[in-house]
């Protein structure tokens, strides 16, 4: 059914590398520097054979796709009922950055807002916040069968104009959520979206997702198939801001986009997709990205509720 891909990945890279709607990101500063023409769709199925098309060498900060991928070395390393009770699983309904996603008694209400991923950065495990740094780089590596390093401009741009994620922080200690000494862990936090990788990259981070955990490459487990499900439900539901619930009327898979202008949508079990482009829309999410996964689902039915994921078979 899909044997016409690399055709069809070219053909709509053609069509929407003239799109010219969107801005790209400025409120990190260093983002606003990035190329608004550049433009990346990458495929890999769970069997490791991959397809590109674009600027296939262009490397983007990872900013909230590395999201997804923390929350899951949480689960990994304190297990469900602790993340869960530290990070909720409910929608926010407001923007990624929003002082509103907490709850009443000031948990995040989930793991893919910004106030979410500083209590998942917190919990990963070491003694000096480098070891917990290299967890999290390490495990992204794994993911992305790349050898990911931060982009330090980015990094420090965004450290020295975080202030509302550290008020984020300091509010989640106040409330006795994270623990331990704030900065240190916005830092880690900050490191973590300023990771680096290709869009080929990050359709192998997907691809993980889609393989249940098993990198399809290399076969290395990055994180247990267990938490594939907490991972893909919570991507489902918060993963394009406040676009998650058109998203999940019109595309339908578990996904997670991120201000640099990626994107990476799940299709369990077959495979995962990534789009790199940095002009995004008013909710943040990459207007070519976006047009590139409608037409990908519509085209071959990869909704998950569509026929084609859920053949009628007694
Ligand atoms: N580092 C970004 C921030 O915290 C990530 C935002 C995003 O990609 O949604 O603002």
């Amino acid at each position: 059914m899909l044997d016409d891909l690399p055709n069809t990945l070219q053909s709509i890279h053609d069509r929407e590398r003239v799109r010219s709607d969107g801005q790209v990101a400025t409120y990190i500063p260093e983002l606003a520097k990035a190329d608004p023409d550049t433009f990346c769709i990458a495929v890999t199925f769970v069997d490791g054979t991959s397809h590109v098309v674009g600027d296939e060498h262009a490397a983007f900060t990872l900013q909230s796709t590395a999201k997804p991928l923390v929350f899951g070395q949480a689960l990994q390393i304190v297990g469900r009922k602790l993340t869960v009770s530290l990070t909720g699983v409910e929608p926010t309904g407001s923007s990624f950055s929003s002082m509103v996603g907490l709850d009443e008694i000031g948990r995040p209400l989930n793991p893919m807002v910004n106030a979410g991923a500083i209590v998942t950065a917190s919990l990963m495990p070491g003694s000096t916040p480098e070891d917990r740094f290299e967890h999290v780089r390490a495990a992204v590596a794994t993911y992305t069968n790349q050898d990911t390093t931060i982009d330090e401009a980015v990094y420090r741009s965004e450290k020295r104009t975080g202030d509302r994620n550290r008020a984020l922080g300091y509010l989640l200690k106040d409330k006795g959520t994270i623990e331990g000494d704030v900065e240190e862990t916005l830092d880690l936090y900050f490191r973590s979206c300023a990771l680096r990788a290709t869009t080929q990259g990050l359709a192998n981070a997907a691809a993980t997702l889609a393989n249940y955990g098993l990198n399809p490459h290399t076969n290395e487990r990055v994180v247990d198939e267990t938490y594939i499900k907490d991972i893909l439900v919570v991507m489902l539901m918060n993963g394009m801001y406040n676009y998650a619930g058109r998203w999940a009327y019109e595309v339908g898979l578990p996904a997670k986009s991120g201000v640099s202008g990626a994107i990476m949508a799940v299709v369990p079990g077959i495979m995962g997709i990534a789009v790199y482009s940095p002009k995004l829309d008013t909710y943040g999410n990459s207007t070519r990205g976006l047009a590139v996964c409608r037409d990908l689902v519509q085209r071959y039915d990869l909704h998950m509720f569509g026929s084609t994921m859920h053949p009628r078979n007694p």
